[in-house]
């Protein structure tokens, strides 16, 4: 079968003799590994179709029952130019790469590819770099996944306001829910919850430019511990 996708490439490594092999997050089907056969020769007419943390348009052979699809033809769609030759950007793009290749599920949607794309648009265009935009991206994603639970109420009663967050159980309940003899944790206020709501909700640029307070510093991370 025959597969047409767009793809932001998250990393590119030799393969056998003169091919590659290229990981990419796709906008319909999750990450995927495509080999570039004899992309390595300067003749290939795959050697143009496609660059490190760029988009491009990909056709490639695919089979379900397959790790490696072979990819037939490629476009570069769009080029972020400044992230290979900024060695903070090129830094952080990579971080977020391999939290991508490594902890992204095989089948994930649109909205993670989109957000991604998103944020590799702005990094390749931003002046000054917030020192917590990896944790904001990784924050961000595991709670889009459902993987740690919204801030907008208390988990175990589903009431407002939060006013603790408990490290061992990672999630944030209300003055009511703590149990007796139990470790109240972090103790936090609106200000936490709102810090949290902005880094999911707004766009890249306005988080980037989110300095937040140490209390919100501390339970992002718990959040990010095992990670
Ligand atoms: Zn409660």
């Amino acid at each position: 079968m025959i597969k047409v996708d767009c793809a932001l490439v998250l990393r590119v490594e030799e393969f056998m003799e003169s091919s590659l092999i290229i990981t990419a997050l796709s906008q319909r089907g999750g990450l995927i590994k495509l080999v570039a056969k004899g992309a390595q020769r300067l003749k290939s007419p795959l050697r143009m179709s496609f660059q490190l943390f760029s988009l491009s348009e990909f056709i490639f052979y695919y089979k379900t029952d397959r790790e490696l699809n072979i990819l037939k033809e490629g476009k570069i769609l769009e080029v972020f130019d400044h992230l290979p030759e900024n060695y903070n950007k090129f830094s952080l793009v990579s971080t977020i790469s391999s939290y991508i290749i490594k902890s992204v599920p095989q089948e994930a949607g649109e909205d993670i590819y989109t957000d991604t794309v998103n944020f590799f648009r702005f990094v390749n265009k931003a002046n000054t770099l917030n020192q917590d935009l990896y944790n904001f991206f990784v924050i961000r994603n595991l709670m889009r996944q459902g993987e740690i639970p919204y801030f907008n109420a208390c988990g175990r009663c589903g009431n407002e306001p939060i006013e603790f967050f408990l490290p061992s159980k990672k999630i944030a309940v209300c003055k009511n829910c703590i149990k007796e003899g139990e470790d109240t944790g972090i103790a936090i206020d609106r200000g936490t919850t709102s810090e949290i709501k902005f880094v999911l909700e707004k766009n890249w640029q306005e988080i980037n430019a989110l300095s937040i307070r140490d209390k919100t510093r501390e339970v992002f991370g718990v959040l990010l511990r095992e990670q």
